[in-house]
């Protein structure tokens, strides 16, 4: 079974809109999954079930050996990064990444370790005692990054995370974001319209269609196969 496994995934809104229409995926342990496709396609809600942040109408979803299905999202061991950091304004960078650990009762030492090597993988070392409203755009995106990585998730799901950074930024991040898969080998999903990013980022591609996967495929064999 892969890190994430998604079995016959249906999506109906309580507005009656069926945004998912039966999504099967085997994830497998380290793989970068890229989902891509038009706008309302669907992407965004699938990653929001695996996430936890959508119910499914049908289906079943896998995180590991578990059905998480009926689990919160703080207890499916999984990190979420969106397009709109959701730092905490008031804090430090090492507040905010140390946060979600700090919640779960991990000791100091341990904490401390964690976030300064984070840090250091993120280049951040410098700016930890910097709130969110000091730093710049490409610099949030990290401390948000660094965030997820604090925590050693079993998978980092991605919601268009560059999509807010101008178009130079959005070239280094995607190749620090390429980095950093290379070092940590988690298992990751990760959601964009940019086929630029698509093709830099994906082991495996998903091409998503109303409410369907309709290819599946290494980046060659979904963009350059006649
Ligand atoms: P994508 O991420 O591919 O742009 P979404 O998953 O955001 O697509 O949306 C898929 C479809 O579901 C769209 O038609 C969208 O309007 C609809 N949708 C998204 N969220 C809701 C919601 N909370 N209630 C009803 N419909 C929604
Ligand atoms: P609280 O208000 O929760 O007590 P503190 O300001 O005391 O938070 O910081 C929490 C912990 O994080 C403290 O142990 C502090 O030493 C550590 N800490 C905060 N900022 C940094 C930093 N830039 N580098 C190393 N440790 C830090």
């Amino acid at each position: 079974m892969g890190a994430i496994t998604l079995n016959n995934i249906e999506k109906t809104y309580p507005n009656g809109h069926h945004a998912i229409k039966g999504i099967s995926l085997d994830i497998q342990p380290g793989e970068f999954l890229v989902l891509v496709g038009p706008s309302g396609c669907g992407k965004s809600t699938l990653l929001r079930t695996i996430a936890g942040l959508e119910s499914v109408t049908e289906g079943e979803i896998h995180i590991g050996d578990r059905q998480v299905n009926s689990l919160a999202p703080a207890k499916r061991d999984i990190a979420m990064v969106f397009q709109n950091y959701a730092l905490y304004p008031h804090m430090t960078v090492y507040k905010n990444m140390a946060y979600g650990l700090k919640n779960r009762g991990v000791d100091k030492a341990q904490i401390d370790q964690k976030v300064q090597d984070t840090a250091k993988l993120l280049h951040l070392q410098d700016y930890l005692d910097r709130k969110p409203g000091q730093l710049s755009g490409g610099q949030r995106q990290r401390v948000a990054m660094g965030r997820a990585i604090v925590r050693d998730p079993k998978a980092f799901l991605f919601d268009e995370p560059l999509s807010n950074l101008d178009a130079k930024l959005r070239v280094q991040m995607r190749n620090e974001i390429k980095s950093l898969q290379r070092t940590l080998k988690t298992t990751s999903v990760y959601v964009t319209h940019d086929q630029t990013e698509a093709m830099t980022l994906a082991d495996r591609l998903a091409v998503v269609n109303a409410g369907v996967v309709e290819q599946i495929g290494s980046p060659i064999e979904i963009y350059e196969r006649p």
